[in-house]
């Protein structure tokens, strides 16, 4: 069974139909990489994979669980996917740490033993230990983005979602938050990632996926898609991001 399954899903802004019957599936430990030029569609279908936005049509099915079904417990179904966003969101007032913990205490319903523990070895695995009792306005925004990673990690999340989580990094600091990530998929999670970074695209992705106008125009291994392009439109965009 696929950890995702999304069918025909149709997703309109008023008259702004933006995504045009989209198909396709992340199969467990997979990582997926979805490219494309701003305003194809790439932020909303990602926000419809844990219906931050909710389809007109179409289906979301996640570990054989029908997300889109009205009776779906959408909460519990939500639980099993971590977002990860450009900017990093991470609450201000709060430490690393606590950044780390709120949600598997409030969500989850975690002792604050077990939450400390579970946030600390993620907070490791991104190479974070020495911040924990920072808060975020002292962080680099590399370091900001590798705790939220961290902070979507310690709700063990089965699915990794990341909406350009280096578009707003200066570009020194790109690097850390890409070797993360390439560990993280090395480590055997299953990830769907928007991206503009073509190079860790095609050294880490098993698929890319590329998107225009609110459709898949094509999608294989990175050596395909990024490599040697079938289709016009793909092949128009990689000239002007390589
Ligand atoms: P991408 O991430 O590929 O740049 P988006 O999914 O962000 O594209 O946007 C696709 C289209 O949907 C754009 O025309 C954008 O203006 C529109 N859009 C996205 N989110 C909203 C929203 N919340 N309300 C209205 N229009 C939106
Ligand atoms: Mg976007």
């Amino acid at each position: 069974m696929a950890l995702v399954e999304i069918k025909n899903l149709h997703k309109s802004f008023g008259s702004n139909h933006v995504l045009r019957g989209i198909d396709f599936t992340v199969e467990q430990g997979e990582v997926v990489c979805v490219i494309g030029p701003s305003g194809s569609g790439k932020s909303t279908l990602l926000r419809c994979v844990n219906l931050l936005e909710k389809p007109q049509e179409g289906q979301v099915i996640v570990r054989g669980e029908d997300i889109t079904d009205p009776d779906c417990h959408l909460d519990a179904a939500r639980q099993q996917i971590g977002m990860v966003f450009q900017q990093f969101n991470l609450f201000p007032h709060l430490s690393v740490l606590a950044n780390c913990t709120v949600a598997q205490r409030t969500v989850l319903k975690r002792g604050q033993q077990d939450a400390d523990r579970i946030a600390r070895a993620n907070l490791e695995r991104v190479g974070l230990s020495d911040k924990i009792d920072a808060y975020p306005a002292q962080l680099s925004g590399g370091q900001q983005q590798r705790v939220a990673i961290a902070r979507a990690l310690s709700m063990d999340p089965a699915l990794m979602l990341f909406d350009e989580p280096t578009s707003a990094l200066d570009p020194e600091l790109v690097g850390d938050v890409l070797t993360v990530m390439r560990k993280l998929a090395l480590d055997g999670m299953t990830m769907l990632v928007v991206t503009h970074e073509m190079a860790f695209a095609r050294e880490v992705a098993d698929r890319v996926v590329f998107m225009d106008g609110g459709v898949i125009v094509e999608q294989g291994p990175p050596a395909d898609v990024i490599g040697s392009p079938k289709e016009e439109r793909t092949r128009t965009f990689l000239r002007r991001v390589l």
